[in-house]
């Protein structure tokens, strides 16, 4: 009996350790649940709370145990979670706000599920919670990376609009244009072309484009213009004349179009200038026939004054003479002005001829220098040649009208230096041409004109009021003649101290080369 007693009790109290051990598992477990879980009462009352619960909520347990639920939640959250709760069983992530000891509020979800006893009544509900705070936040940043996607997309198709309306503003305007407009690439393809340009050069855009600038020989129309561009665009900026026919003239223009430094392609305009040349053409035919008509009378003038001041018309007073010489200057140099013009328009037309011989330049530079030397006494100005090297080969000179640049150029030198003055010629060579210089220590040229020097009628301000008499000729003539000799012509200045003027011709092995017109 004792024993049987005994094992009973036994029985009892080993069925009451493992309850304790389970009590203490499950106690164990709701304290070691990283999840915040409490135990609520069916009247919304906190019963019991783990850890993670004290630790979101912000309150120990004696704190909140016994405390409604409406501590941590709004009034009808609270109510509704409870009332919910007991009505549905279970409650699956509502999301609710937790309203923390000392701290602000977070976002939460809730998960519920009631508790019944072993008779099935309901005891209470257990509520576990889910912080979203990390999730809000991620929520929130994705919202505003969302966000900035967004402006930026509208940024971009912004952009994108505008350089559209750019791009068609642009091609507005090239299409618009009153010049032919040529765009090439980098590798010398054509890459854009304007109407403009098709009517110009009669081809389509559609022939030419994708083409290069070397392809257009192949089109009878664009031979010229591939020629003049040379086949491959040029690096730099040129200018030329295209003549087409007789009175249809174009003036290309190659750009080079850089970016940041480097090459990105180029520019071909293509501007007509036939009126201008037409009209420049006409222009040239008036003077040239004017200047011939006035040049027969002007020479029967002179001839006249002459046999007059030769007294082959009869004895004539001192006064009679002084007239008559006033007279007989202003006709010369109404004569040389005729002739500068003259030179011009034929220089203008290409009728300007030259007729090269192999010559000693030394003895031209000493007939003009001589002519002068009355000139020069009268100016009281020195006027001397100095030839530098003994012997100077001789070279191809048309002796006309090299005379008559070297004559521009001396008497320039007498013109525009005071009394008192120098002038020296000096002739040299350096092997490949003979070169000659013309010193002055004249009034010199304003250096803001220095670039005008050998355009048609250019005079420097500072020399029109002490010589009336000069047409502003003689220096285009001299440059095209020493330029049709295949040389060069340029000069150095001082104002105020004085001009040298430099011209060279080269020396050529062969005797029987021709030279170029102007
Ligand atoms: P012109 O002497 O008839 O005016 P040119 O064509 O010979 O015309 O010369 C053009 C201009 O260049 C002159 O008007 C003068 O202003 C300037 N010039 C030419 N030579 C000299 C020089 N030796 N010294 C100063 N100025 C000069």
């Amino acid at each position: 009996m004792v024993a049987t007693e005994s094992s009973e009790e036994k029985k009892l109290s080993l069925l009451a350790d493992d309850l304790a051990s389970l009590e203490n598992y499950i106690h164990d477990l709701f304290s070691f649940s990283p999840l915040p879980i409490c135990f609520i009462s069916p009247i919304g009352v906190v019963l019991e709370v783990n850890p993670a619960f004290e630790n979101i909520s912000g309150f120990k347990s004696y704190e909140i145990i016994g405390e409604s639920i409406e501590k941590v939640f709004k009034k009808d959250e609270a109510e509704s979670l409870t009332k919910n709760t007991l009505e549905k069983r279970v409650i699956e992530g509502k999301e609710m706000t937790l309203s923390p000891k000392g701290k602000e509020k977070i976002f939460i979800q809730a998960f519920t599920r009631v508790r019944k006893d072993e008779k099935g009544k309901i005891v209470g509900y257990f509520l576990g919670l889910f912080d979203l705070t990390k999730i809000k936040e991620t929520e929130s940043e994705l919202r505003e990376a969302q966000l900035a996607l967004m402006n930026i997309l509208e940024d971009t198709e912004g952009a994108r609009k505008i350089a559209e309306e750019e791009r068609s503003k642009t091609q507005e305007i090239i299409n618009s244009l009153a010049d032919g407009l040529l765009v090439f690439d980098k590798t010398n393809y054509l890459a854009l072309m304007n109407p403009r340009a098709e009517k110009l050069l009669t081809v389509k855009r559609e022939e030419l484009i994708g083409q290069r600038a070397v392809d257009f020989f192949k089109f009878e129309s664009l031979k010229n213009l591939a020629d003049l561009i040379g086949g491959e665009i040029k690096e730099d900026l040129f200018r030329r004349e295209l003549k087409l026919t007789k009175n249809f003239i174009l003036e290309v223009s190659t750009v080079p179009l850089v970016a940041n430094g480097t090459r990105i392609g180029s520019l071909v305009i293509l501007h007509d200038v036939s009126r201008e040349k037409i009209v420049e053409r006409m222009k040239t035919e008036f003077v040239s026939i004017a200047a011939h008509q006035l040049r027969t009378p002007l020479s029967a003038i002179k001839w006249t004054l002459k046999m007059m001041l030769d007294g082959d018309l009869g004895e004539i007073s001192i006064e009679q003479r002084e007239f008559l010489n006033k007279t007989y200057r202003s006709n010369e140099r109404m004569i040389t002005l005729i002739n500068d013009l003259l030179n011009v328009t034929r220089i203008e037309e290409g009728r300007y001829l030259y007729r090269p011989i192999l010559s000693d330049i030394a003895l031209v530079l000493k007939f003009v220098i001589n002519s002068y030397q009355e000139e020069a006494k009268k100016r009281q100005i020195t006027l001397k040649f100095k030839q530098v090297k003994k012997i100077i080969p001789k070279v191809l000179l048309d002796i006309e009208k090299m005379k008559l640049a070297f004559q521009n150029l001396i008497d320039n030198a007498l013109k525009y230096t005071f009394a008192k003055g120098k002038v020296v010629v000096t002739l040299d060579s350096n092997g490949k041409e003979v070169v000659v210089s013309v010193k002055d220590s004249g009034v010199g040229i304003a250096e803001e004109q220095k670039k005008r020097v050998f355009t048609k009628f250019f005079r420097g301000t500072n020399v029109i009021k002490m010589e009336t008499d000069g047409s502003g000729l003689g220096l285009f003539i001299t440059k095209n003649i020493i330029v049709s000799h295949d040389g060069r012509i340029w000069f150095e200045s001082k104002p105020g101290k004085g001009t040298t003027f430099y011209f060279a011709i080269p020396i050529r092995n062969q005797t029987n080369k021709r030279l170029k017109k102007a």
